[in-house]
């Protein structure tokens, strides 16, 4: 294995180069284990990568806000351990090229960063039971805000009455972004899907629970690395002896990024909204008034596209759930900081009125 197969490339070179004086090591991160395990090599000798694991200082954690930690496919700058049994220790974590994101856990609005550095996202849906193209939808979005780019992948095609049908709905939406028909059991589809695992770079997952992510990972890694759900229940405990990853090297080349925070990913920023919905955004364009509502105003072309049959009515709904869900995150960032400001004019009032104090000498 060398840097390269990892991942390692000019972009981070360049995040890189700062800290070489200080005689840190690039590594990325395979696993979040509590603390990270990470593989790490000199660039100048790329083919001597070795595994460690890694921590960061409790400055560190102070200092940067919960988005600025480190994440499964990060790279990060690292000191080896000095001593034996000592553990490496995070310095820096380089500019990404492109991240997953959720809201932290609590009542604050905060970023937290589950995955990052993936390329291509297979946004996974089973064509059985709850098939779904409005999550299909919300899992657009979440790929354009990532930085990643989105390849729609509908699985168990051998499921499926009428394949072709639930195709061109999905296509319907999809809006420039392939779209595979796959089996993860039979292996129907495969070999478009394995284009996107190319050397050095780094495919990730997205998708419900149950849609064979797992099964589509063992089947493109050409081993059982994780477990199906079937397997998972039948599990005997005992046997968990090799070590945990969460960044897979596929034996043709290529990272497979499978993190349980990947699986959780949320609608964050929303900025991707006008990418998944450049349809509808390019059809409000048309409308007479710049501020339409679409809802009987004169001039409407999201109406006049809902009567001719352009625009799915469904489609225009899940448009605004997802519009009003973005301004409802919006307006808890707002509050927030609405809230830290006033306690900040609170403090100065509180030096005023005790300057005053002073001054009239009382
Ligand atoms: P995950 O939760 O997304 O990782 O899903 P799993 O990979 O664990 O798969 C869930 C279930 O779907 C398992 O029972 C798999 O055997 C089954 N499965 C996965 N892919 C296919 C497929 O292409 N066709 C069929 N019929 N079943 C599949
Ligand atoms: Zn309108």
């Amino acid at each position: 294995m060398t840097l390269q197969d990892l991942g390692w490339n000019d972009f981070f070179a360049a995040g890189f180069a700062p800290f070489t004086p200080e005689g840190l090591l690039p590594a990325r991160v395979l696993a979040q284990i509590g603390v990270y395990r990470v593989a790490a090599a000199d660039p100048g000798q790329p083919d001597q990568v070795s595994e460690l694991l890694a921590d960061t200082t409790g400055k560190f954690r102070r200092q940067s806000d919960s988005g600025g930690l480190p994440a499964v496919g990060d790279w990060v700058a690292v000191r080896l351990p000095g001593e034996e049994g000592e553990q490496g220790v995070i310095q820096a974590v380089l500019p990404r090229k492109s991240k997953f994101s959720r809201k932290a856990a609590g009542h604050r609005v905060a970023e937290q960063v589950v995955a990052a550095n993936i390329d291509t996202v297979l946004l996974v849906s089973g064509l059985d039971g709850d098939f779904n193209p409005r999550r299909i939808e919300r899992y657009l979005i979440a790929a354009w805000d990532s930085g990643a780019q989105p390849v729609l992948v509908l699985n168990k095609a051998d499921r499926a009455e009428d394949a072709a049908a639930l195709l061109a709905e999905v296509e319907a939406i999809a809006l420039g972004v392939p779209v595979h028909l796959v089996s993860a059991r039979s292996g129907e589809g495969f070999d478009e899907l394995r284009q996107y695992l190319r050397p050095g770079e780094t495919l990730g997952l997205l998708g419900s629970s149950g849609v064979g992510k797992s099964t589509l990972i063992n089947r493109l890694l050409g081993r059982e690395a994780q477990k199906t759900s079937e397997v998972r229940e039948s599990d005997d405990r005992g046997r968990h002896t090799t070590t945990h990853r969460e960044l897979f090297l596929a034996p043709q080349g290529g990272l497979i990024l499978d993190t349980p925070g990947m699986r959780e990913v949320q609608l964050w920023e929303g900025e991707g909204l006008a990418t998944a919905f450049a349809d509808v955004e390019e059809l409000a364009a048309g409308c007479r008034f710049s501020d339409c509502r679409h809802a009987g105003e004169p001039g409407c072309a999201i109406e006049a596209a809902l009567a001719s049959g352009e625009l799915a009515p469904e489609r225009l709904e899940s448009y605004r759930k997802l519009q009003a869900e973005l301004r409802q995150i919006q307006i808890r960032q707002d509050e927030l900081l609405k809230a830290r400001e006033k306690q900040r004019w609170k403090v100065i009032h509180k030096a005023q009125r005790s300057h005053y104090k002073t001054k009239r000498g009382d």
